[in-house]
């Protein structure tokens, strides 16, 4: 049975690298060997604010790794396989799964069906034939990594909200899930693209990515409301997890239009509504990340035919013997750092 070292959130705020003892696949799991995982947002939350995820609990679930071993019943993945893994794992088997809905798996018990440990040496994953994909041939890690959780949620949003070509969106902050919103908007043929961001070097990839317009968040329903003739946007994208974005969202949206949130929303209790008419006959949506190989083959054949290219938003690559030091950049954005990337 492997030991393998491992990032573990120590206690609320502390994370701590510690050596762990994984048993071997049970059946339908694999033991994956980490060889590009990243730090997400959901990182800092489960860490800080969230006491529903114990302390010990290995850290990590957007990674690319080599499949080490195989359990009891894996029939798609074999040893030695490359393959991106959905940070959301699934059984592809339960009443969920069937309707296409993987990243709500009943069998895994969804919410909870998060990968975890996967900025560790290794990690296991249930499901494995279902919750992984190979990772095309000639393809590299770093252009792998970002459709295991971000380009899939940001994509998600602009899905659920049912997104048509020609549309206007209006996405509020560009971290790596409103810039992956931002690549989804491009790619469903959103028109005008406004985005809402102050960050120099996220403006910068925002416009990279697509955006047409970006304002400032200290007056952007004012101008979202201008640069869309008083009418307001089809569909806006909460992509930043707070109360006043949220508000915001509702207000630029136009009657008919779609809220479509994908903020975590942590260290928040309840998310209330304004009532100033800006609810009326609005749909709001909410997304978790789409999971399954199936959308890890889509995303990945995106990039792969080169209609996409989310890199760029990859600004850091840190070995994971530096990984206090990865994490003290992620949080304080730190000489612009976007996602940054933990290599072996
Ligand atoms: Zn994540
Ligand atoms: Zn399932």
């Amino acid at each position: 049975m492997p030991i393998v070292q491992t990032l573990i959130k120590e206690a609320p705020g502390k994370i701590a690298m510690t050596n762990m003892e994984l048993g071997d696949p049970g059946p339908g799991q694999a033991l994956i060997r980490t060889t590009l995982a990243t730090i997400c947002g959901s990182d800092i939350h489960i860490i800080d604010d969230m006491p529903l995820v114990p302390d010990g609990t290995p850290m990590g679930h957007e990674a690319v790794g080599i499949v080490e071993a195989v359990g009891a019943g894996v029939e798609r993945v074999k040893v030695g396989d490359r393959v991106a893994c959905c940070c959301l794992m699934s059984c592809g088997n339960c009443a969920r799964c069937n309707d296409g809905d993987l990243q709500v798996c009943e069998t895994f018990g969804a919410p909870f069906n998060l990968v975890f440990g996967a900025q560790g040496e290794a990690f296991m994953v249930n499901g494995v034939d279902t919750s992984t994909a190979p990772v095309p041939d000639g393809m590299d890690d770093k252009h792998a990594l970002l459709v295991t959780d971000v380009l899939s949620t940001g994509f998600g949003g602009m899905e659920r909200a049912g997104l048509k070509p020609g549309q206007s969106v209006a996405i509020f902050a560009q971290g790596p899930v409103g810039l992956s919103a931002t690549i989804g908007a491009k790619h469903y043929g959103a028109e005008p693209i406004i985005v809402v961001e102050s960050i120099p070097e996220r403006v910068k990839l925002a416009k990279q990515f697509g955006a047409t317009h970006v304002v400032s968040p200290e007056n952007a329903v004012d101008e979202i409301m201008k640069i869309t003739a008083g009418k307001g946007v089809d569909v806006a994208v909460e992509a930043l997890g707070k109360q006043v974005t949220f508000e915001n969202c509702c207000r630029v949206t136009r009657l008919g239009g779609t809220v479509s949130s994908l903020g975590v929303y942590g260290g928040i209790d309840a998310l209330s509504i304004p009532t100033d008419g800006s609810f009326i006959h609005r749909r709001i949506v909410t997304t978790f990340c789409p999971a399954g190989t199936e959308r890890l083959n889509f995303l990945l054949g995106l990039i792969d035919k080169g209609r996409i290219d989310p890199t760029p938003m990859i600004t850091h690559e840190v070995a994971r013997a530096e990984i206090f030091a990865a994490y003290k950049m992620f949080r304080t954005r730190a000489d612009g750092a976007v996602k940054v990337a933990i290599t072996l």
